[in-house]
This record gives C-alpha cells, sequence and structure tokens, in this order.
C-alpha cells in the first residue's frame, strides 16, 4: 500500500561511512533535507555501516561535519545498521520460513569461472543484473536439503539469497512504485527477475544493502525515497521485498548524478569533490549548493 497522504511527510538521507561525503551526496542530503523543510516533514539520517570492514568511526564524525557544515540538522536518535542486526535476521527468518531462501556456497571465482564455461559451452553471453554482476548460476539452488546441511555442517562459507523464481511467483501482478524523479517519472513496473537470485545476507555482512534497506525505511517511517539514479533499477528488488515482508511502500524520487570531469559516476576515492576537501580549499556551504545546483 503507498504511503497515506494525510501522514506528515519523512525522508531521509543514508550515506554509508566507508569514504568521505563527495558532491553527490551533498546534493542527495540538501534535497532531502529541502524536501522535509519545505514539507513540514521530518528528516532522519541514517548510518549505513553493514560492512564493518569498510566503515569506521571515524568517517561516521566526518559525515556529521560535513553535513552540519552545509547547515543541515537532523532527528536525533541516529539510526546506525550495525546497531540493527537482529532486524535484518528477523527479516531473513522470515524469507526462510516462507521458503523463499536458499543458500550459497560458490565464491565469486567460482561464478567467473562457471560463466566462462557456460559461455564457451552456449556461444552466448550469460545475462548480467542491471549493476553488471553475473546472474547466479543455478546449482546451489538445485542442491537437495540434505546436501546443503552436510556443506554447512562441514563449516563451508555461505551467503543466503532469494530465490527469485519462488518469489517472483508470489506476485498475481507486477508490482510498481511512484517516481518523480529526473529520470523515468510515474507509476513504474517493475522488473526484480533481472536482479536473479539476489544476495540477502553474507557470512561476513549479516544483512545485505537491499535487505537492510527496505527494513529500515520501514521502522523508520520513510514515505519518501530520495536517491541517485543510479539506485533507480534497485527499486525493483526493493518493492519486491517490501511485497515479500508485508512493508509498506514509500514514494520514490531517483535524482539526476553529479558527474565527475570524466563523465563518470564520482566515487568516494575521487578526492576533488570530497565536501571536507572542498571546505579546506574555501568553499562556502552557499558555493557547494551552487555547485550542485540546489
Ligand atoms: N547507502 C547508500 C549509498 O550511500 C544509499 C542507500 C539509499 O539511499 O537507499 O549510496
Amino acid at each position: 500500500m503507498a504511503a497515506s497522504s494525510c501522514q506528515r511527510p519523512v525522508s531521509r538521507f543514508a550515506p554509508s561511512p566507508n569514504g568521505r561525503l563527495h558532491l553527490g551526496h551533498a546534493l542527495s542530503a540538501c534535497l532531502n533535507f529541502d524536501r522535509a523543510k519545505a514539507s513540514d516533514g521530518r528528516f532522519l539520517l541514517r548510518i549505513e555501516d553493514i560492512d564493518q570492514t569498510r566503515c569506521t568511526p571515524a568517517l561516521e564524525q566526518a559525515i556529521y561535519d560535513d553535513l552540519h557544515w552545509l547547515g543541515l540538522s537532523w532527528e536525533e536518535p541516529v539510526r546506525r545498521q550495525s546497531e540493527h542486526f537482529d532486524a535484518y535476521h528477523a527479516a531473513l527468518d522470515s524469507l526462510i520460513a516462507q521458503g523463499l531462501v536458499y543458500p550459497s556456497f560458490m565464491t565469486r571465482g567460482a561464478v567467473k569461472a562457471w560463466v566462462k564455461a557456460w559461455e564457451a559451452e552456449h556461444g552466448k553471453a550469460w545475462p548480467c543484473d542491471p549493476d553488471g554482476a553475473p546472474l547466479y548460476p543455478p546449482l546451489d539452488k538445485a542442491r537437495p536439503d540434505s546436501e546443503r546441511r552436510t556443506l554447512i555442517a562441514d563449516g563451508h562459507r555461505h551467503a543466503f539469497r532469494l530465490d527469485m523464481e519462488a518469489a517472483s511467483a508470489r506476485l498475481a501482478v507486477a508490482l510498481t512504485f511512484t517516481e518523480t524523479g529526473d529520470g523515468k517519472t510515474g507509476v513504474i513496473v517493475t522488473d526484480p527477475a533481472r536482479w536473479g537470485d539476489a544476495v540477502l545476507s553474507r557470512s561476513d555482512a549479516p544483512s545485505s544493502y537491499h535487505l537492510s534497506v527496505v527494513v529500515d525505511d520501514a521502522v523508520q517511517g520513510v514515505t519518501h525515497v530520495v536517491r541517485g539514479l543510479d539506485l533507480f533499477a534497485a527499486t525493483d528488488l526493493h518493492r519486491l521485498l517490501q511485497f515479500l515482508l508485508g512493508l509498506p511502500e514509500p514514494l520514490y524520487h531517483h535524482h539526476r548524478l553529479i558527474l565527475g570531469a570524466d563523465g563518470r559516476k564520482l566515487s568516494k576515492s575521487e578526492g576533488s569533490t570530497a565536501l571536507g576537501l572542498l571546505r579546506e580549499e574555501g568553499a562556502s556551504p552557499s558555493d557547494i549548493r551552487a555547485l550542485i545546483g540546489c
């Protein structure tokens, strides 16, 4: 069900503290903040620090400093994903109980080798997901339960994946979402199957981005998801997870991306557009607003 129109709007900015914020983050944060202000809405900040190997407290502090410097403020307490692993486990358990999840054992290298062999045999390309990663091969899904239990008992590292075929079979009609952003707008018909058997949790990360983001948006009562166009395709998977978990459907607005000098999407390793560096070089918050056109 779509968010009710009489509810106070709730928007959120959800960075990962695995690098310094850049101009693209500034655009996302300012759009969310401005939208909340203009509509008497609430503005929340969420720290997406599931990947504990790459996220650090210093980078988290830098996010607060950069956002405060930009003139943004948010409701406390901030939700930090690393403090809510139990919520993601519960969501995973619900999908397992619905028979929609299986353990997968192939490493990235094993997938690559399998795809190479498949392509050589069939003379055509194995399909990739919208992020360009090969769809997960069907081997593990076909394993009998007894074999899965033995592999796990023997200590084989495994991830849990969504059985996309079984999950899609639950849909009587295609899921949609309402989009008001800078790309396609209107009622968008989703095609989650293009993500294949997406990862929901790994042995080294208790939840995937996709699972935690839908859980958190629901827990935090987010009514408007405003984020970059690079996450537009992921919304198909998010809608499917929301449906399977009985979570509400927010409205979506995927905004234009700020591109680097080479015309590519900014990355966190790209120092020249880091807010901290621009600030040290003498830029003011209004200079940043002018640079991002917001
Ligand atoms: N944590 C994601 C990022 O830093 C944003 C997730 C979202 O807005 O849904 O790109």
